[in-house]
């Protein structure tokens, strides 16, 4: 019987410690990321919240962008939220900043407003059962236009906050802020999937 799979958290910056806790309590064995070997240590990856500019400055410093890319595009199960979901995206709104582009929406970063305006508010995603995912929007995205590979798993006041793209899973708000773990259980289950496939 192989052990718990191995999954990252690309830790350069934002809520990384939130992140390997909710790995951990889905039963998954939680690992930082910042270097290729790490990197190609994990079945999974998840990039956390914080700021997305910074997360990409660093990854270029590591060497990681084209690393990242290669693998998300290779199907390995990548889970982003706020930041992390602009750092997959095709394209930002505004200025360029360091993108994975393998995610294939347009983000509006900040886009609820400034940190004054951060909210917590009840989700309904598509593909996740038990009710509402209890979301913390902070200086949060939303999703502006969305490739048709992409599929809407929430959206609230008609905003884009939560979808999937075959092995990449992004919300624009973060889930492991208020003790929900549906989410990292769902990437779990791509893990698995994969390793079956
Ligand atoms: N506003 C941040 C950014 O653009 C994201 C905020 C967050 O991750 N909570 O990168």
């Amino acid at each position: 019987m192989p052990g718990a799979p191995r999954v990252g958290v690309l830790a350069y910056q934002g809520d990384v410690r939130e992140h390997l806790a909710a790995l951990a309590a889905v039963g998954a064995e939680p690992v930082e990321v910042r270097t290729l070997a790490e990197l190609d240590g994990v079945d999974g990856l998840v990039v956390p919240g914080g700021e997305s500019t910074v997360i990409g400055k660093l990854a270029d410093r590591y060497g990681l962008l084209e690393p990242l890319r290669e693998r998300a595009r290779a199907g390995l199960p990548v889970f982003g939220t706020c930041a992390g979901m602009i750092f997959l995206a095709r394209e930002v709104e505004g200025p360029p900043q360091d993108l994975l582009g393998v995610l294939d929406v347009r983000v509006r970063r900040n886009a609820f407003g400034r940190q004054v305006a951060s909210f917590e508010a009840e989700v309904d995603v598509k593909g996740v059962d038990g009710g509402p995912v209890s979301g913390a929007f902070i200086r949060a995205p939303w999703v502006a236009d969305a490739g048709p590979e992409v599929e809407v798993l929430a959206e609230i006041d008609g905003k884009v906050v939560a979808v999937r793209q075959g092995n990449l899973l992004a919300t624009a708000f973060h889930p492991e802020l208020t003790g929900e773990v549906r989410l990292h259980r769902w990437l779990l289950e791509m893990v698995a999937e994969r390793g079956r496939a």
